[in-house]
């Protein structure tokens, strides 16, 4: 099968053949119709500091995908061959504590597709059974494509219980920009985002956001957002641009009370005030890690039935697999924001 391995310790990846795997008793094979590029492919990609110390060489890379299901194990029962599904990336063996009491995507020995084992940029993948997700099927193959993701920003959103609250969104990167519409269907009353990039800024206000600040004009917009919410900063943070000073500014935007939701990875250690901006405060920070299993799927399934998503201005680039080169290009130099792969479509 073709695939698109990480061929050497270095940048790029390359285009090669592969044997078909053979899906073991609980697992199931499914052919890879179309896939997503994610962030952290583009650090797999560019080979930097983590993703040297993290990624094995020969991988098989991406973890964002549907397929249709080809073959099952010998003791598959939930599912049969022709089913159209996507996946849960983070794979356990549900025997820690996490696993057996509903937090399952902190499990302690997750391993990730397309990082510790083979993913989705190839002809075909396999994943445990218990990681299948059924895509509904008036959810077309595009978005299918990028439930990882989205599921990231509804993560977010949901854990942060935005629902008739003010929301800063920091970093309109593609969860960012994900999180603007679900944070709007989800029922925030008013969205701000921050960002660096005018025309990202500018998308977010089209996904909903009532105000989108480019931060390298400084912290003047602390006091705008302070003088739209009584003075006291917004009641929900979600800090998805993992940049050091957004850490700051968004949390002195954050009103004290407020809620902290963090997806965003700075790339080394930050320094921040956790007695101004935590104890002080009295803020409620919270972690957020993949997508929880499988809650965090039904209301993204939810959401996007309910048609209040808006991802047509998010997912920009489609290309065919074999222009990988072409793909990842126009996703690194931000042209295009989230770009998707067709593999057998
Ligand atoms: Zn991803």
């Amino acid at each position: 099968m073709r695939s698109l391995i990480k061929h050497h310790a270095g940048p790029e990846l390359q285009f090669t053949q592969r044997p078909i795997p053979t899906p073991g008793p609980r697992d199931v094979l499914i052919k890879v119709k179309k896939v997503g590029i994610c962030g952290t492919d583009r650090h797999i990609w560019e080979w930097d500091q983590w993703a040297a110390s993290r990624i094995p060489v020969g991988i098989i890379t991406g973890h964002e995908f549907v397929g249709t299901i080809e073959a099952v194990g010998s003791a598959v029962t939930k599912y049969q061959p022709g089913l159209r599904v996507s996946a849960e990336g983070h794979i356990t063996a549900w025997k820690d504590f996490n696993s057996r009491t509903g937090n399952a995507h902190i499990a302690s020995d997750t391993r990730i597709l397309g990082i510790d084992r083979d993913g989705c940029f190839a002809d075909y993948i396999v994943v445990p059974e218990e990681n299948v997700w059924p895509v509904h099927p008036s959810i077309p193959d595009k978005v299918a494509a990028v439930l990882d993701p989205l599921g990231n920003a509804v993560h977010t959103v949901m854990a942060a219980d935005v629902s008739a609250k003010s929301v800063l969104i920091s970093g309109t990167g593609i969860i960012g920009l994900m999180a603007v519409t679900v944070a709007k269907a989800a029922g925030a009353s008013r969205i701000f985002a921050t960002d660096i990039n005018p025309p990202r800024l500018e998308l977010a206000r089209k996904l909903g956001a009532i105000e989108a600040y480019d931060v390298r004009q400084g912290d003047a917009f602390i006091n705008d957002i302070k003088r739209a919410t009584r003075g006291e900063g917004v009641d929900v943070l979600l800090e998805m641009s993992g940049a050091a000073p957004a850490f700051d500014q968004g949390f002195r935007a954050l009103r004290n009370g407020g809620t902290a939701a963090i997806l965003g990875i700075p790339s080394k250690p930050i320094t921040w005030n956790i007695t101004e901006h935590v104890v002080f405060k009295g803020a409620k920070v919270l972690g957020i890690n993949g997508r929880r299993m499988f809650e965090t799927w039904y209301q993204m399934e939810e959401l996007l039935l309910s048609g209040r998503l808006e991802l047509d201005d998010i997912i920009t680039h489609e290309f065919p697999l074999e222009d990988f080169q072409k793909a990842f290009k126009t996703m690194i130099s931000g042209e295009g924001i989230k770009v998707v792969m067709n593999v057998n479509s």
